[in-house]
């Protein structure tokens, strides 16, 4: 069979090797579509300090079924989450599962770029593979993963009701971020982002306004006129550029959070005036990666038609062509969400 594999910076290949076979409480899974994540550019371009693997927003079929496997069976349409926490440190007993030191260590064989690929007994044990309800299609099903580290960043920030929001980037998970923040009440949602093309698709999903951030004037009087100018609720940082940062500390309220949501740059410093945030009381919180409870919970909105996210996959890419999948989501004013599809994804 064949997978993408980082062959050096700057190089993603498809090779060949043999297809996995599940072990005892494993299973296999046939690709249908996996998403092409900011990370894994990352991962291209050498600047993650995890490196590895890629492709770890998998969707598919159930290929074959382990020893002791009970619950799944082979057909099944299914999304696979590639981390699962250990339940049983004592990070994880104070519910900061994806701080879990297990958690990044687990993952699925040889990733999600691939023809087949294998789910690991953890994986599987800890519910890592969720059922993908029929209304929910292959794009949605490839989108979770990202949704699903939006829900986790909107219930760790505990976004109050009928919150002003706004999001710095909007990238497929700005998008996702500012769409699920519109589904769950905010009452008013804004964002900047350079390309034309993610703005359109950010004004598709209901966002009110969307601004270019090489006009920092205009987006202060935009804030300014949704919050009779006091400042929003919840600035999201999500993309990794750190000036960005510094200007979400500006747009928030007194009391108000900033949610470090995109991958930063490595190496990369907050210049922000400290006394500032001290006297304002502005909160500064990450989020890092997501659980399986919110998973299914992103899943449940989508299934449910109160989450719409299929329109932002914009290019489906055939595994054979992994590495134009790559230069294509690099690419803002080309593409939004860009999938790999394989074999599956015809059924
Ligand atoms: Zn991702
Ligand atoms: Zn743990």
């Amino acid at each position: 069979m064949r997978f993408g594999r980082l062959a050096g910076p700057g190089t993603v290949v498809v090779e060949e090797r043999p297809e996995p076979t599940p072990g005892p409480g494993e299973v296999t899974v046939t690709l249908a579509a996996c998403g092409v994540c900011g990370t894994d550019l990352e991962k291209l371009r050498g600047n993650y300090r995890t490196a590895g693997v890629i492709g770890h927003e998998p969707v598919g079929r159930v290929a074959k079924v382990g020893d002791g496997v009970s619950d799944l069976s082979v057909g099944d349409r299914v999304f696979v989450h590639h981390h699962v926490p250990c339940y049983s440190c004592e990070v994880c007993a104070r519910g900061d599962y994806t701080f879990c030191p297990t958690y990044s260590k687990t993952n699925i064989d040889p990733g999600g770029f691939a023809d087949t690929f294998r789910v690991p007994r953890e994986n599987v044990e800890r519910k890592a593979v969720l059922k993908l309800d029929p209304k929910v299609d292959w794009d949605s099903g490839a989108l979770l993963e990202p949704a699903g580290c939006a829900f986790t960043a909107i219930r760790k920030v505990a976004m109050p009701e009928r919150a002003t929001v706004f999001i710095l980037g909007l990238g497929p998970v700005g998008l996702l971020y500012a769409r699920l923040v519109r589904a769950l009440g905010a009452s008013w949602v804004g964002g900047t982002e350079v390309s034309p093309l993610r703005r359109a698709a950010a004004e598709r999903g209901g966002i009110d306004v969307t601004l270019d951030p090489r006009d920092p004037a205009s987006v202060r009087a935009a804030v300014d006129s949704a919050t009779k100018g006091r400042g929003v609720d919840l600035a999201v940082v999500a993309t990794g550029h750190p000036s960005v940062a510094k200007s979400a500390t500006e747009l928030v309220r007194r009391g108000g959070t900033v949610n470090f949501f995109g991958l930063p740059e490595a190496g990369s410093r907050l210049d922000a005036d400290l006394q500032d945030l001290y006297l304002r009381g502005v909160r500064l919180i990450p989020s890092y990666a997501t659980t399986e409870p919110d998973l299914a919970e992103v899943h449940r909105l989508v299934a449910h038609g109160e989450l719409s996210i299929a329109d932002l996959v914009t290019h489906r890419v055939p595994l054979a062509r992994v590495a134009e999948a790559f230069r294509l989501a690099g690419r803002p004013d080309e593409a939004v969400k860009v999938t790999v599809t394989g074999a599956a994804s015809a059924e």
